[in-house]
């Protein structure tokens, strides 16, 4: 592997508006961020990942007001739960006007749009003056980056640049929400079911639709990311069960389990903690040295969905 092409805010604008692609820190994962009005920087973005086309990308603003750049027809709703949520963990699915390109978003004629807080993710935004498509910065079906040194490990020979901004705070991809008809959570994140309804009243959950083994019934319902290359089980170990020699326990909380913990997601149960935690652990553990990764469970409560979703979809489904 090369050395990894670190990159400061400014170059990395530049390298953006130059319509290469560079892996940006936001406060949920890391991105890889292309001009989102560019097909051939979007183009780049999936060849680097190796990501079907047929997977959209979000769109990443730095203002409020650069939501009409992209999106059309835009519900009272929408700009309620900017106010409320944005800078932060939400994206949200609204028409698509005709500057983003069809590769942006699989054909669809919606587009999915974010604001970050991450105050890196925002100079870079700024800085660019474009609106970003940038999907998580990790290979096709690999888990997500939480780290600079992640997106080095897997994408530095095939990116312009790497901009370092720490660990990141939330540490999973955000919540969707589609405002395409009734509000539809999409996928759970930080922002939960009961906080968007606070803001718009009841809103529809979205069960995940895939089929293994299947093709999915629309664009943005992929369901087989978040692997990692050892086994990793999810869910209650019978008693008596003879565990492989070389299997590590991810806790959570104080309960007991079938071998001493390994790592704790959090020692006090905490889920904001424990969500900021998983992935790097996952990482981590992600070594030809073990034979499985056990997790503990985990209440399917606030983040806690968003925990119980990527981990049930990392799981296999029965002990080996
Ligand atoms: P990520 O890989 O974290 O960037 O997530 C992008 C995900 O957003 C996609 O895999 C889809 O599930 C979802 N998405 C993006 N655009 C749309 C859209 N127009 N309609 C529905 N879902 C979308
Ligand atoms: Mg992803």
């Amino acid at each position: 592997m090369k050395f990894p092409p670190w990159t400061s805010v400014s170059e990395a604008a530049d390298l953006l508006k130059a319509g290469e692609v560079v892996a940006i820190p936001t406060e949920t994962v890391y991105g890889l961020a292309g001009n989102a009005y560019n097909p051939e920087a979007l183009a780049k973005i999936f060849a680097a990942k190796e990501r079907p086309t047929f997977d959209p990308l979000i769109v990443h603003i730095a203002d409020i007001a650069e939501l009409e750049n992209v999106a059309r027809d835009i519900p009272d709703a929408a700009y309620r739960l900017a106010e409320a949520f944005w800078p932060g963990p939400m994206t949200m699915i609204l028409p698509k006007k005709d500057c983003i390109p069809d590769l942006c978003t699989s054909a669809l004629p919606s587009v999915a749009v974010r604001f970050p807080s991450h105050p890196v993710a925002q100079a870079i935004i700024k800085e660019s003056g474009l609106p970003l498509a940038a999907p998580s910065a990790n290979l096709f079906k690999h888990v997500s980056p939480t780290t600079a040194e992640h997106v080095a490990a897997q994408l530095a020979d095939r990116i312009a640049g790497i901009v370092d901004g720490g660990p990141c705070s939330v540490g999973v991809e955000s919540s969707i929400i589609s405002l395409v008809g009734a509000p539809t959570v999409l996928r759970p994140g930080a922002i939960t079911p009961e906080m968007f309804a606070s803001v718009v009243g009841p809103v529809a959950i979205k069960e995940s639709s895939s089929k293994p083994g299947q093709a999915m019934e629309a664009p943005g319902q992929c369901d087989t990311h978040y692997k990692p290359s050892v086994p990793l089980y999810f869910g209650t170990v019978p008693t008596n069960y003879k565990l492989p020699e070389h299997t590590v326990r991810i806790a959570f909380g104080q309960q007991a389990g079938p071998i001493p913990a390994t790592v704790s997601l959090s020692e006090t149960g905490d889920m904001t903690e424990a969500t900021a935690n998983l992935y790097a652990f996952m990482h981590d553990l992600d070594t030809p040295d073990y034979d499985l990764i056990l997790v503990d469970p985990i209440p399917n409560t606030g983040v806690g969905m968003a925990l119980n979703d990527r981990l049930k979809r990392a799981s296999i489904k029965a002990l080996p």
